[in-house]
């Protein structure tokens, strides 16, 4: 175990590896976008990463006209998908006016938290396997749109050690078995779910996502914000997790907003998801959080999969 290596003089293990950011939340700030590629700039000439690319999902009032700008501001670096913050307008908006959207998009992004997290609470809808859901995600399945970035529940910590977002494990599973009927009846849909769908606090939370995607096939995770829970998990569970599903699981940060006096922040959160996933370091914090990681020292044929290969295959082929 080593500790005292920085990630502000950090320089990746694998600079042939380059990374894809699949969960990011730029929407169509055009500063905030420009700030992306300086973050990628400063890590490209100072740290000997490649961030090639970011999936864009949305920034819950980016209008659909952006994502011909995204993609220009970016220099081709950013791909935009339509995302929803809020279920409920779904079913106000209507099936038409859902397709027509979403045709103008390689995916669709849903937030679908506790409803105590939502603003509105409209037509009461609580769990995704609601059959008024269905046929937009039908919709989906037959058109070949996969759903990205799918959140599901929030964090939930053990008994002593809850966190904030979801304190009440009642809550928790039924929409963790709510999903998981989603993932039944619509076997079809490719689904990448966001933050590991929050089975990612409790070992035995992680067995239960081995389930998952051991059970359904179209099933994928990215893993967006987990890092600052990676403490809370045996460090040998963990890596033989990500070994085991390595072609299943694609990196992300759920990164938003980056002002211009936050740009060296964001380059160094960047270099402590790097750190604890290459190295056995421990690392002072994470892309957010402070608490010290046990880094996972991954083989390099995961880390090609999980940075590169697998948001390659399921996301950028379709925006190129
Ligand atoms: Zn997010």
């Amino acid at each position: 175990m080593f500790k005292g290596r920085c990630q502000s003089t950090f320089r990746t293990l694998y600079p042939e590896i380059p990374r894809i950011d699949a969960h990011t939340h730029a929407g169509a700030d055009i500063g905030t976008i420009c700030n992306y590629m300086r973050i990628r700039e400063q890590l490209s000439n100072n740290h000997k990463v490649d961030l090639m690319h970011w999936i864009n999902l949305d920034n819950r009032h980016a209008p659909i006209q952006c994502i011909d700008s995204v993609k220009s501001l970016s220099d081709g670096k950013m791909s935009f998908v339509y995302g929803n913050y809020n279920p409920e307008s779904l079913l106000q908006e209507g099936i038409q006016s859902f397709e027509a959207r979403v045709s103008e998009s390689f995916g669709y992004k849903l937030w679908f938290g506790p409803v105590a997290r939502r603003q509105s609470n409209l037509f009461h809808l609580e769990l995704i396997n609601d059959e008024r859901l269905y046929p937009y995600f039908s919709y989906l399945s037959e058109n070949g749109i996969p759903l990205i970035g799918l959140h599901i529940a929030d964090p939930n910590g053990q008994f002593g050690d809850r966190t904030p977002w979801c304190p009440n494990p009642i809550v928790f599973w039924r929409q963790i078995t709510a999903f998981e009927q989603l993932l039944i009846q619509h076997p079809d849909l490719l689904v990448i779910a966001a933050h590991g769908a929050w089975l990612v606090c409790q070992d035995a939370q992680l067995d239960y996502l081995r389930y998952l995607l051991s059970t359904y096939s179209n099933l994928y995770i990215d893993i967006a914000a987990t890092f600052q829970y990676f403490n809370r998990l045996n460090r040998e569970n963990l890596r033989d997790f990500f070994i085991q599903y390595s072609d299943r699981i694609l990196f992300g940060t759920d990164i938003g907003f980056v002002s211009n006096s936050s740009i060296d922040e964001f380059v160094d959160r960047y270099n402590k998801c790097f750190m604890v996933l290459e190295t056995n370091d421990v690392v002072p914090g994470s892309f957010f959080g402070n608490e010290d990681i046990q880094g996972l020292a991954l083989p390099k044929e995961v880390l090609m999969r999980v940075y590169y290969d697998n948001a390659y295959r399921l996301l950028l082929h379709r925006t190129l």
